[in-house]
């Protein structure tokens, strides 16, 4: 199983921060320009309750 798609925000539809460097393909970058960057947490906003949502962190 590859996730070679886009990974976009179901709520906003823009494209979600990975941190993987090889996510970075010629269509998502399309992506970027056209839907711009998630802000994060949509769908804690969505669902409106906050919840403690797991935020990517680079480990170094
Ligand atoms: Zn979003």
């Amino acid at each position: 199983m590859s996730a070679d798609q886009p990974a976009t925000c179901p709520a906003c539809q823009g494209v979600l921060v990975v941190l993987r460097t090889s996510a970075y393909t010629p269509e998502r970058a399309r992506l970027i320009v056209a839907n711009g960057f998630c802000k994060g947490r949509c769908a804690e906003l969505e669902a409106g309750e906050p919840t403690r949502a797991i935020i990517p962190v680079a480990v170094s």
